[in-house]
């Protein structure tokens, strides 16, 4: 997709309504577009939309394999509730157990390069297997969600995989997202309920206090600039 045209929907979808923009995208990619699911609380509201839309829509997660058990109570509560398995993407065995072998079964609190070795194995190789095949892949981006993502668009050209990347709730607020899940009854992890807004792999989250970054749980030790596990580079 030219930038042009990139620049035409954003203007064109500035004011609708994330389902609007899911449905436009919906009906013109068909079988072309996924919903990549984290399991956070914006990407339980786009499952509940897209599954409105059209429940043969694929969705699909990852499960890395250090996942809080909260999170895969989530996974099965999901798919009872809309009747639809999400597709699970593992790490590649061999990658994992050479890493692991290597550097240790923490290795991510070693260094920056650590961790995003290990997000590379663990999440952005199994996401590009899964995005074999798509045109566009869905997004639950916020730009009000951190530093690393005040820059964040409706419609965006995604360099790295080759994709149309849309982030229907760009725009909302973290209370619209928790106004929409209590409104419509949608299962989201109880681990937000203990102070976690945003839940990654389990050795790499915690919760936060009153008052800081909703991000600020994850790779908590690290300078918040470099906090994103390469899945959203822009
Ligand atoms: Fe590994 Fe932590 Fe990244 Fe999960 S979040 S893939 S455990 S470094």
């Amino acid at each position: 997709m030219q930038a042009e045209e990139i620049k035409q929907l954003n203007e064109q979808f500035a004011s609708s309504t994330p389902q609007e923009i899911l449905r436009f995208f919906i009906e013109r990619y068909g079988n072309k577009i996924g919903l990549a699911s984290s399991l956070g609380a914006e990407d339980q509201v786009l499952t509940e939309m897209v599954i409105g839309i059209n429940p043969d829509t694929t969705i699909f997660t990852l499960d890395t394999g250090r996942l809080f058990p909260e999170t895969y109570d989530l996974i099965d509560r999901t798919s009872r509730k809309y009747k639809k398995n999400l597709e699970i993407f593992f790490p590649k065995k061999k990658k994992v157990q050479k890493m692991v072998n290597a550097k240790g079964i923490n290795l991510f609190f070693e260094s920056v390069e650590n961790r995003k070795e290990c997000c590379f194995n663990r999440k952005i190789e199994p996401l590009q297997r899964a995005f074999k095949g798509l045109d566009v892949w869905i997004c639950g981006l916020r730009s009000a969600q951190s530093v690393t993502r005040t820059d964040v668009n409706i419609v965006e050209w995604d360099a790295n995989n080759n994709l149309i990347k849309i982030n229907p709730l760009v725009d909302w607020t973290e209370d619209q997202v928790w106004a929409y899940i209590n409104d419509k009854g949608i299962p989201y992890n109880t681990l937000h309920d203990k102070g976690f807004p945003s839940i990654g792999c389990q050795p790499c989250t915690r919760a936060i206090e009153d008052g800081e970054d909703v991000r600020a749980g994850r790779w908590w030790w690290e300078n918040p600039d470099t906090k994103e596990c390469g899945l959203h580079k822009r």
